[in-house]
């Protein structure tokens, strides 16, 4: 499967682009301003999915408490893995 290096995701009716790319301090961001969802270019699979779940928990629900993201991240990447989903590991 080639890989989008940008796309674009509605989180309810806003409009966020989503873009692979090399971070080197984190593995991924959310700029709620310019409607930016940032995932290190180097994540595959169940870390791929748990950045970007984290990212656009984030997005929408901005004031939660960062490690009530965590944990909806890591369980959300969890349970997609634990699908068979992630077909490239
Ligand atoms: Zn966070």
């Amino acid at each position: 499967m080639a890989k989008r290096r940008r796309s674009t995701i509605y989180i309810g009716d806003k409009r966020w682009k989503v873009t692979r790319c090399r971070i080197r301090t984190h593995r991924g961001d959310c700029d709620i301003e310019k409607k930016l969802i940032r995932a290190d270019d180097r994540l595959t699979g169940e870390d791929l999915v748990e950045v970007l779940a984290h990212e656009i928990i984030h997005a929408r629900l901005w004031d939660i408490d960062e490690q009530a993201v965590l944990d909806l991240g890591i369980a959300i990447a969890r349970a997609v893995a634990n699908e068979g989903l992630l077909k490239e590991e």
